[in-house]
């Protein structure tokens, strides 16, 4: 019976589920079945008696893929396996040998160090802003992962930039252990560190748990840290029943300790190691493989290119778009389109570089009526510097007289907290909170700009509220808004990953050195790899409607995306062009509807974005009518008030003109319209259509 077990594996695959004995390394680019190989040969280990379950130990990355791991294995027939996190793992150990080996009972885990290094901070006189206690509390996880001490701190740290300075760093950290050992505490790291160090000084318990556990599987050990590795040494003595598996091009947390020096240097430390690479791509189509093979050839890895097994699929798309708004909204409506399609919810996701993305996402998803469970990150109102900023907010509004100049207040409540016209430098937790900050000022700048009229600090935390409650429904089928590094190992059918511009993508603290823009083209591959057969790829030019700055490209469009392939990307007030990564150019959205990519008046060949989007070049006047743009304007502010929305959300000012431009007088001569596709007919056609027929002739 556990023979046709291997019947769903191909011939590498096989070899790896075959090898139960000695060390094993398995060396593959994503998706080639790694994770199902290495489940198979758990399966086929104990299935032919050459392992017993209860002695093995599978150890992954996240809560997430170790329990996906312990659902496989279940239906693979394995019982009593253990299949943890390298943390839940040691945690497990640490607890069940603390009184023996400390004495009492285990010290609790703290949840968050952060108030405990702000009162290290405090203790050595380094005054403790909360967003760099944050990073401070990062610096020393960073230093726990790579078993460097406070002690040793300065000098083996030298390379690196902390937040403050290397003695200050070095002090803090010192304080909080000494805090954390005088209330009986320990952190997340420490679980790590305590273990490695009772096992080391404790040859009895060392003998107990190699008795216990006596095989070894590792998934992602591309990512695994020197304290981790270390673990793993003592779990193993000097048995060799180890099988490690990774991917050298999917490292993406060596800013917190990790690196692929284990994975690459495993053939040196064990030479008579079975060595299998995998070459076949399952889970991606050819031209996501391809668009992935592409982007690793432009690094400095020598990674193998891959050939997918799904044969042909839809090319990604790549899009660009004026604003982030604009590139949010059109994300929502793509998800909504393959949705309508057929495609669950489950199967979807949207992955960003860093936190402070997700909130327009957020937004943008929940116009459209979208659920979403959100992986990685702080749901927006649950960060607390904006918890923070609306409670000054409501205070504000609650002492003092309604002000004409609110934004102002705005502005100058968020400056009490940190907030600036400029970005502070580099990134991490002060950046991230400037972000959330500037992301609050630039919603009330957009209401007040779409309705000035009725905006008021009352009006503006009455839709912070009401955004709020809206974003903590509960939800079952949901897309999947995730940062990348959250989204490891596990895949969607459809992916979008938008805000591919230089300093998001990759990332701006990354950009001056080689070494971590490679970091940086890893985690752009892991993102796209996650996609089964839709990827969509996305930037903006600016942060906000209107906004000048003129933000660049990533790189990494370039680097992923054929020469020549691109016939052309540029962006529109709102309705974006779409390029084909491959294939010929549709032109504008709405070009792949028919729209003429002429101008409607001389007819001319239409250029930019904007021109698009009006179906007008810009030498010829507007033939819209005063009178109908004042119209629809209104029906427009009435929209926005009723759904709680900004204006620029229901439409443009871009579409509202080529609206009263071409009065289209049905479904079909509104979809025509750049700016509207299904959804937006749905939910304003009927109105629009009244609206435009009963606006007199000629008007
Ligand atoms: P990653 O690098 O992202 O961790 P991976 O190498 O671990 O990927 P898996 O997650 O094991 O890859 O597999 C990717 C997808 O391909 C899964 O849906 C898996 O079921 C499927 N797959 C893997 N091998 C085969 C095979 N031989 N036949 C059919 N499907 C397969
Ligand atoms: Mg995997």
């Amino acid at each position: 019976m556990w023979e046709d077990l291997l019947a769903g594996l191909d011939p590498e695959q096989r070899a790896v589920a075959e090898a139960v004995e000695g060390p094993v390394v398995v060396w593959a680019g994503a998706g080639t079945g790694k994770t199902r190989a290495v489940t198979h040969r758990i399966a086929h280990a104990v299935h032919s008696g050459a392992h017993e379950a209860r002695h093995g130990l599978a150890v992954t990355f996240t809560n997430r893929a170790a329990g996906e791991m312990r659902e496989r294995l279940r239906g693979l027939g394995v019982e009593g396996m253990q299949a943890r996190t390298f943390h839940s793992a040691a945690l497990r150990q640490l607890r069940h040998f603390w009184p023996r080996a400390i004495g009492g009972s285990p010290a609790d885990v703290l949840p968050r160090t952060a108030p405990l290094v702000a009162e290290a901070c405090r203790r050595v006189g380094v005054a403790p802003d909360p967003a760099v206690v944050r990073d401070l509390a990062a610096e020393i996880a960073w230093a726990k992962q790579s078993q460097v001490p406070a002690a040793e701190y300065a000098v083996v740290a030298a390379h690196r930039e902390p937040p403050t300075t290397h003695a200050e760093t070095a002090a803090v950290y010192a304080a909080y252990d000494d805090l954390r050992w005088e209330r009986g505490l320990i952190d997340f790291d420490d679980v790590l560190l305590l273990t490695v160090g009772i096992l080391t000084d404790r040859p009895d318990i060392l003998d107990e748990v190699r008795a216990a556990y006596r095989w070894f599987t590792v998934d992602e050990f591309q990512d695994v840290s020197p304290v981790q590795n270390r673990l793993l040494d003592l779990w193993l003595g000097d048995r060799d029943d180890l099988c490690v598996v990774g991917d050298p091009a999917q490292t993406i947390y060596s800013f917190a300790g990790a690196t692929d020096r284990f994975l690459r240097d495993f053939p040196r430390r064990f030479p008579d190691a079975t060595r299998i690479s995998l070459v076949r791509a399952y889970r991606s189509t050819e031209p996501i493989i391809a668009m992935a093979n592409r982007l690793m050839a432009s690094g400095a890895g020598e990674s193998v290119p891959l050939r997918s097994m799904q044969g042909p699929g839809p090319s990604p798309v790549i899009e660009a778009y004026a604003d982030e708004p604009a590139e949010a909204a059109a994300t929502a409506r793509r998800l909504a389109s393959w949705h309508d399609a057929g495609t669950p919810w489950r199967e979807m996701a949207v992955l960003v570089r860093i936190n402070a993305q997700m909130p327009v996402f957020e937004e943008a998803l929940s116009d459209l009526g979208i659920p979403v469970v959100l992986r990685g990150g702080e749901r927006f109102f649950d960060r607390g510097e904006v918890r923070e900023a609306i409670t000054r907010l409501r205070g504000a509004a609650r002492a003092g007289e309604q002000q004409a100049e609110w934004i102002e207040e705005v502005r100058s409540i968020l400056a009490t907290m940190g907030f600036g016209a400029q970005p502070p430098r580099g990134s991490g937790a002060v950046r991230e909170r400037w972000e959330s900050l500037a992301s609050l000022v630039s919603l009330a700048e957009t209401m007040q700009a779409e309705r000035p009229d009725d905006m008021s600090l009352r009006a503006f935390i009455d839709e912070l509220d009401r955004r709020s409650e809206s974003q903590h429904a509960p939800v079952a089928d949901a897309v999947t808004l995730a940062t990348v590094h959250a989204a490891k190992g596990l895949e969607w059918d459809a992916v979008c990953v938008p805000g591919l511009v230089e300093g998001t993508f990759p990332h701006s603290q990354s950009i001056a050195s080689a070494d971590a823009v490679g970091e940086e083209r890893r985690l752009f591959y892991v993102a796209i790899t996650r996609a089964r057969r839709h990827l969509v790829v996305s930037w903006s030019r600016s942060r906000t409607p209107g906004g000048r700055g003129q933000r660049e490209r990533s790189r990494f469009i370039a680097e992923a995306v054929a020469e020549g392939e691109v016939v052309s990307v540029d962006d529109s007030a709102h309705g974006a062009s779409v390029t084909r990564a491959r294939g010929r150019s549709r032109g504008a959205r709405g070009g792949a509807r028919g729209v003429p990519a002429r101008c409607r008046t001389c007819g001319k060949a239409l250029v930019t974005g904007p021109e698009r989007a009006r179906s007008r070049c810009r030498s010829c006047p507007s033939t819209a009518s005063e009178d109908l743009m004042d119209r629809l304007r209104d029906w427009r502010l009435a929209k926005a008030h009723e759904r709680g929305v900004p204006a620029y959300v229901v439409f443009t000012d871009a579409t509202l003109e080529a609206l009263a431009e071409a009065r289209p007088d049905d479904d079909e001569g509104l979809l025509a319209i750049s700016g509207i596709g299904p959804d937006k007919l749905a939910r304003y056609g009927p109105d629009l259509l009244v609206l435009l027929a009963e606006a007199p002739d000629g008007a």
